[in-house]
């Protein structure tokens, strides 16, 4: 690891575990962190669930293991460069997205439409509940004990109703105190990694063009770079030499003004940092850049009639199962004490749909609804 800035999470200045853990051997509480969530059941699934494409749709699509991987890959580099914790943006952008439903925002939002009447469902939460709760690897404890600085930026936001719920991990919502610089780095290197590969993968399905990207300032400054420098060049390889220059732009110009922001704020400790505004940011010019493709690419990709039409069945799968289980607790495959109430079947029903991949929840749907002799 590279020299810590004095404003980077350490253990020296962590929060520490729920449960008290002897310290590691041989590695640090955040590589602990990272193995741990490496090692999970839910970490495992990520490589089945998807946010655009379902998973069945092609082989070289982003998935959510993907994607995590792309994320801690960018949010190291800035880490690296700004002198702050690896081994903690690299467990953050790791289990970032453990909580998500299968389907995407689409499962979310049809999880979160039934569940109306019993808390909601918000994916953020639930990847604090897969770490706290959900995973059953311990003797000792529920969940992987993680450091408070994961936990923390594994919650990148949260309802003030919730937060009122959720102890320390809370507080800082009800206070409006900002999370360490690491969790700010995940979050924005999160923002990277989608709006890129998702141009990538919108053009591999065909469902968008370079030429409508064109129009984007971000993209057309570095298709223009590239057309200039390679005249020659088609294909797959101008998008991918358009992508990678517009990554990395983003990264280049995060960490610039990153750094300009913490050192005109004066900034010296964790605490400095947890009072301030959020500092890693990107420059104006290229914030409303990266904000005119997330238009784009909500226009003309995530409204694209055929992401629409498969949202459209992801999200009734998800209400078809989540009705019948309601309706009948026995269809489960598992029986928990916490079914005899609605409230209690309600978010066990929450927890398990959430913790299906794209093709279980398929598969399941169909176990359940088909009638054709090959379905139970
Ligand atoms: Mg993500």
């Amino acid at each position: 690891m590279n020299d810590l800035a004095h404003y980077a999470v350490c253990e020296a200045n962590s929060r520490g575990r729920q449960f008290y853990e002897a310290a590691p051997q041989g590695r640090s509480e955040f590589q602990r962190d990272r193995d741990r969530i490496i090692h999970s059941g839910a970490f495992r699934r990520l490589e089945y669930k998807t946010q655009v494409f379902v998973n069945h749709e092609g082989d070289l699509f982003r998935t959510r293991l993907t994607h995590s991987i792309e994320v801690a890959q960018i949010a190291r580099s800035i880490a690296r460069h700004l002198h702050l914790n690896e081994d903690l943006v690299e467990a953050i952008s790791l289990a970032h997205d453990l909580g998500h439903t299968p389907f995407g925002h689409a499962g979310q939002d049809a999880l979160n439409g039934c569940m109306k009447d019993y808390g909601g469902f918000e994916h953020n939460l639930q990847s604090v509940r897969v770490v706290d709760v959900l995973e059953e690897r311990y003797a000792q404890f529920d969940g992987l004990n993680l450091c408070f600085e994961t936990r923390e930026g594994i919650l990148k936001h949260c309802r003030l109703d919730q937060a009122a719920l959720l102890g320390e991990l809370g507080e800082r919502f009800l206070n409006g105190r900002s999370p360490s610089l690491e969790a700010q780095v995940a979050n924005l290197a999160d923002e990277i990694a989608y709006n890129n590969h998702d141009v990538d993968d919108g053009l591999r399905s065909g469902l968008i063009t370079l030429e409508q990207l064109a129009g984007v300032p971000l993209v057309a400054k570095h298709l223009q770079q590239v057309h200039e420098t390679y005249p020659d060049l088609t294909g797959r390889r101008v998008v991918h030499e358009t992508v990678r220059r517009m990554i990395n732009t983003l990264v280049t110009d995060l960490i610039n003004q990153s750094a300009a922001n913490i050192a005109a704020q004066k900034i010296q400790t964790l605490d400095d940092v947890r009072n301030a505004p959020p500092l890693i940011a990107f420059s104006a010019e290229l914030n409303h850049q990266q904000r005119e493709l997330k238009k784009f690419l909500h226009i003309h990709l995530y409204r694209h009639y055929r992401v629409m039409r498969m949202s459209a069945k992801a999200q009734r799968i998800i209400r078809d199962l989540f009705a019948v289980f309601m309706a009948d607790g026995r269809l489960l495959p598992f029986q928990s004490p916490e079914t005899q109430t609605d409230a209690g079947r309600a978010r066990v029903v929450a927890d398990y749909i959430a913790g299906m991949t794209d093709r279980y929840a398929i598969r399941e749907h169909k176990r359940i609804f088909a009638v054709e002799e090959d379905s139970i």
